[in-house]
């Protein structure tokens, strides 16, 4: 193995990282003591040095779920490397020595342009030739492939154990169970896990736990990333991918241009899960869950429906973001779930729930009684003169009485509020979300005084 030293680095930052090449010569290590001034373009000289016969116009590195995300710029860079000291600080609270930074270059086949930033590049000798070297860097790539690619098979094997989580702290608290933000050990990773009590037989739990695994199969962007379900005792723990800037649900007001790109996501999420024939059956803004990388996701979608059963035994209600054919008990499909989209989104943007006779104190189910307005009433209409006409109209059809009237699948995806918005660009809700947090962040702190 070759170690890489990057030399025009300077000693500003507090600590420096290891970023470990991987080459199809085997893994290139360099030490960069200040992150911060590392620039992509220094970065892929660096990578050209050590694949000179390739051409690398970009790398990729792996995120929580082993996904590729790829590099290019300066800005994507940072998003690494911020990523990065997030995963690196989990792993220290956890008392565990960080893995270093793995990044994959995306080679092409003719020569690149060498070295034109003048970066000195100093090849050490193997250290494999050194006994111990060996042994550790054997059992760093063996724990490095662990966290990915293998990773991703042990938990979707349901091999996650109640022993193997390390508890947080509480996210919040549903209808039906509690969810913790958690650290798997063994995965090294951070997850949110839902703990419901469930007093049922055992074979309603396999039932359950069979009806659970088409959930493995669920694989879109737009859908939170699912790993494990186990039983202890009458508690069910369902393990998921960790999204650190929560459920829309506690964010105030959200500005137009935001909540296109969110919608965006929202819209195709469900075009996924109505494509493998599942309803979501709980469209609400505690279910639309963001990140500070700008990805929104959809989850707490009822595949089990004795799971969804046997909860509604113990909470009894009515959830107020229930179309009005299922209000009223009458047979319904993916329709019900278009009102849902349309009711959340016209809460997201109007900062609180448009029918105002119904004051939604804790969570989102009421008495059957107090919902009858969303069946007897016209549905309401954003004010026109505060948000633009696209907008009106998309919430408008969704939110019409009759289910065959709101758009169908396919047509939702072509609304031209969705078409504005379906531009890509994740920096806007990245931003929107890492905005929102810091003033939550000043707002406790200052709370605190
Ligand atoms: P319901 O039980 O009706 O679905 P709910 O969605 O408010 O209501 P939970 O699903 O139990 O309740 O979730 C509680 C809270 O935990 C959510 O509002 C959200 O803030 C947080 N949460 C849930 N899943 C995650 C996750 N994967 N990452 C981060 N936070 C999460
Ligand atoms: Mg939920």
């Amino acid at each position: 193995m070759l170690i890489l030293y990057l030399n025009n680095v300077s000693i500003m930052d507090p600590e420096g990282i290891v970023i470990r090449i991987k080459t199809p010569a085997g893994d290139m290590d360099s030490s960069v003591d200040s992150p911060s001034l590392l620039n992509f373009n220094d970065l892929l000289v660096a990578i050209r040095d050590v694949m000179p016969e390739a051409t690398v116009t970009a790398f990729e590195y792996e995120d929580e779920v082993g996904d590729r995300i790829t590099v290019r710029s300066d800005e994507e860079l940072k998003a690494m490397l911020s990523y990065y000291f997030n995963t690196m600080n989990e792993q220290r609270m956890n008392g565990l020595m960080p893995d270093p930074l793995q990044i994959f270059p995306r080679a092409g086949k003719t020569p690149g342009i060498r070295n034109i930033h003048g970066l000195k590049v100093n090849t050490r000798p193997n250290p494999a030739n050194d006994c111990t070297h060996a042994v550790q860097d054997t059992m760093a790539s063996n724990s490095l492939k662990k966290s990915s690619a293998e990773l991703k098979r042990i938990l979707t094997n349901g091999q996650i154990n109640a022993q193997d989580i390390h508890y947080q702290e509480q996210l919040g608290h549903g209808n039906g169970g509690t969810v913790y933000k958690a650290y798997h050990i063994i995965g090294k990773r951070v997850l949110a896990v839902k703990v419901i009590p469930l007093d049922i037989t055992v074979e309603l739990q396999k039932q359950i736990m069979s009806e659970l695994e088409i959930l493995y199969k669920c694989d879109s962007p737009y859908i939170i990333t699912f790993f494990s379900a186990f039983f202890v005792e009458n508690r069910i723990s369902i393990c998921t991918e960790f999204m650190d800037g929560g459920s829309l649900d506690v964010y105030k007001r959200i500005p137009e241009h935001v909540l296109g790109r969110i919608a965006v996501a929202v819209v195709n999420g469900l075009t996924y899960l109505w494509s493998l024939k599942i309803l979501h059956r709980d469209v609400k803004p505690s279910n639309m869950l963001v990140n500070t990388r700008g990805q929104v996701k959809l989850c707490d979608f009822g595949v089990s429906t004795q799971l969804v059963n046997s909860i509604a035994k113990t909470y009894v209600g009515t959830n107020a973001y229930m179309a009005p054919e299922r209000i009223s008990g009458e047979q319904y499909g993916i329709h019900a779930d278009v009102w849902s989209v349309g009711i959340s989104f016209m809460e997201l943007a109007l900062g609180m729930f448009p029918y105002p006779q119904i004051q939604k104190n804790q969570g989102s189910l009421m008495p059957l009684q107090l919902l009858q307005c969303i069946v007897d009433e016209d549905p309401p209409v954003l004010p026109v003169s505060q948000f633009s006409e696209k907008f009106v109209h998309f919430i408008t059809q969704c939110m019409r009485r009759q289910p065959k009237e709101r758009p169908a699948p396919n047509n939702l995806m072509d609304h031209s509020f969705i078409i504005q918005y379906n531009d890509g660009n994740a920096e806007v809700v990245s931003m929107w979300v890492c905005r929102c947090l810091e003033e939550r962040r000043a707002q406790e702190a200052q709370g605190r005084v």
